[in-house]
């Protein structure tokens, strides 16, 4: 076979569609919510599955904010261009806006392509209650269940058998985490704005992807056929936005992080030993010979040279990095959830009375993973949304600590963040918090 290729390496402008909705409360905290358009041929399914969900999203977000309610954070939606040939547009707009970035978006959700069957979310952990919750509440439409409890009952099924005991005692979903290919990229991993991507699948047909069969008509009949899943990510969409953009204290939960680093520490150290291991064998079966014995004589044989042994690796740094995170964790989420109970208390039916001036939040991923480790042994002092951290052992970490100051309350409505937080970690490594009026 011979093909003739031909190439056009001309030049065109890519067009971003950006919409910003102020917050009534705080214009200077902004949730982005984003999909790209471009495709690279037709794109039924990549991206337009995607972006109709998320401009069915927009639309009803105006009509609240016409009915009254609009939100109170400030809400950015983006169809982003230039997706296929290296996500172009939204690197673009994020190099062009990142000092504003850095300094008021709180969370970007994605999403691109949209299927048939399962919800798929990754992400910050830090995000991951919140989209227990959201998944709780959302209807999968072929069952009837939550998208939440189809998932559990997927996984369950189909997991290992630890995850299978796990989700029986728990029953809570974990995230995945996000490697890149899609528009979070610029967000997540160059701005360190904690991210999500969303979005239906596992159940549509394939094949299609990136071809020119992506086409509405072959969307319809074989991948969603209504576009009924395009509703459930509109609806998934919509409610993880309104729950940012609403919340009196935005919805993290760092024992997540910490757990899910803890994991991952793991399994490099299993995956060290792992290695090791099968290295010390096959130098076993070189020295015995087993290898040239176990070969057919009358076919080519070449005996390997074997690898030298694998040297044991130190994680004890990284595992008392680890303890530290953890504990720094405990002390934001305990000592978050004490201010918003002691708010509670104190201001029973009383939605809007505090306002003070805040900076925009800090954000946990901003920075890499290893600068938000804090010291074991660190007093926090602050506003509930914002720790204030003096780390007491002298080293640094405190405005890291800082980073870590926002807490799991993401459904308290009409509860507003006041009161001086105190948290400590004492020598017994519990965490405590307390709020001071
Ligand atoms: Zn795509």
């Amino acid at each position: 076979m011979r093909l003739q290729l031909e190439f056009d390496w001309s030049l065109a402008p890519a067009h971003n569609v950006i919409a910003r909705m102020p917050g009534t409360e705080r214009p200077d905290q902004w949730i982005l919510r984003g999909n790209h358009h471009d495709a690279w041929v037709i794109g039924a399914r990549d991206p337009i599955s995607g972006l109709v969900g998320l401009m069915a999203e927009a639309k009803a977000l105006g009509r609240l904010a016409r009915e009254g309610l609009p939100p109170r954070r400030t809400v950015v939606y983006a169809a982003w261009d230039a997706e296929e040939p290296g996500l172009l547009g939204s690197t673009e707009w994020a190099e062009h806006h990142a000092e504003a970035l850095r300094e008021h978006a709180a969370v970007y959700i994605n999403s691109d392509s949209n299927s048939r069957g399962f919800l798929r979310a990754g992400g910050s952990h830090a995000l991951e209650t919140l989209v227990n919750q959201v998944a709780g509440e959302v209807e999968d439409p072929q069952t009837g269940v939550s998208v939440g409890e189809r998932l559990l009952a997927f996984r369950r099924v189909n997991g290992n058998r630890t995850e299978y005991e796990r989700l029986q005692s728990s029953g809570r979903l974990r995230i995945a985490a996000l490697g890149s290919g899609s528009d979070y990229s610029p967000f997540l991993q160059h701005l360190g704005v904690s991210s999500l991507n969303v979005g239906y699948g596992g159940e549509g047909s394939g094949g299609e992807y990136h071809t020119a069969f992506d086409t509405f008509d072959f969307f319809r009949r074989f991948v969603d056929p209504g576009a009924v899943y395009g509703a459930v990510l509109a609806r998934t969409g919509l409610r993880l936005t309104l729950r940012l953009a609403n919340a009196d204290v935005l919805p993290f939960e760092f024992g997540a992080t910490a757990a899910t680093a803890g994991r991952y520490i793991n399994e490099v150290a299993d995956l060290a030993d792992e290695e090791r291991r099968k290295i010390e064998r096959e130098n076993e079966l070189l020295d015995s010979a087993a290898l040239r014995l176990a070969a057919d004589p009358t076919k080519p044989f070449v005996e390997p040279e074997g690898d030298p042994p694998a040297p044991h690796l130190n994680f004890a740094p990284l595992r008392n990095a680890h303890d530290r995170l953890a504990l720094a964790a405990k002390v934001a989420d305990r000592a978050l959830a004490e201010a918003v109970r002691s708010w509670r208390r104190g201001h029973p039916g009383d939605a809007r009375r505090v306002g003070h001036k805040e900076r925009a939040p800090a954000d946990p991923e901003r920075g890499s993973a290893a600068s938000a480790l804090v010291p074991a042994s660190s007093l926090c002092a602050g506003h509930v949304h914002r720790l204030r951290c003096e780390d007491v052992a002298g080293s640094a970490g405190g405005d890291r600590a800082a980073r870590l100051g926002r807490g799991p309350m993401a459904d308290r409505h009409h509860r507003r963040r006041t009161g001086r937080l105190r948290g400590a970690v004492g020598t017994d490594g519990r965490a405590t918090g307390s709020v001071e009026p």
